[in-house]
């Protein structure tokens, strides 16, 4: 068999010599369980090792909980040679999964702020919204949440967020609409007290 499936898949080192980080029985047990409930049997062959994959698999998904994502915004730069213009990250792709199915959200974000006399290294922003994003969310809360965090922590002259996902919970189930797109956005500070600024950050945001 070892012919079939790659190394990763059977050998229980990873390429870089380290063990897999084990599963205990009662988490496999349960996605046994759901699989089970799904219709298939658990213990044919293609999905013996499945459980502990998908147990793995969901602690990736999830490293947000291992982390404090303010902490990628500790180190900032002062030395702006003056610029106090917007500052614009766009098209950050990422994943998530719905707390309510726990179904894939994949989408991607636009993170934009106004520095006072600070600025943080631009993929700085987009570890924030990973480390959000790689929990249970639902969209309205993932984009509240780093634009807040921006916020306490750069204590900028504005921030805007704006995501647009779609949600595996309404393309692959229920609905079944392909393409939909969800967008949800929160402005703060200048950004959301003054219409003209409002409306030249999300311009740039490219909306
Ligand atoms: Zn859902």
């Amino acid at each position: 068999m070892s012919s079939l499936v790659g190394p990763d898949e059977d050998d229980p080192r990873r390429p870089d010599g380290s063990a897999k980080p084990p599963v205990p029985d009662h988490v496999q047990d349960a996605i046994r369980t759901l699989i089970e409930w799904a219709g298939d049997d658990p213990h044919r062959e293609g999905l013996v090792d499945t459980p502990a994959r998908v147990a793995r698999a969901w602690k990736e998904y999830c490293l947000g909980y291992t982390e404090d994502p303010a902490t990628h915004l500790s180190r900032v730069f002062e030395e702006v040679g003056g610029y106090d213009e917007i500052v614009v990250l766009k098209d950050i792709p990422f994943q998530s999964h719905c707390e309510h199915h726990m179904a894939p959200i994949i989408g991607k974000a636009a993170i934009a702020y106004l520095p006072t006399d600070h600025v943080v290294g631009i993929s700085k922003l987009a570890r924030v919204l990973h480390g959000f994003a790689r929990r249970l969310q639902i969209q309205e809360r993932l984009t509240a949440e780093v634009a807040q965090c921006i916020w306490d922590n750069l204590h900028p002259r504005g921030v805007a967020v704006v995501i647009e996902a779609s949600h595996a919970c309404m393309t692959a189930r229920g609905v079944r609409t392909p393409g939909v797109g969800m967008v949800t956005s929160r402005v703060m500070g200048t950004f959301r007290s003054d219409s003209k600024s409002r409306e030249e950050v999300l311009r740039l945001m490219g909306y």
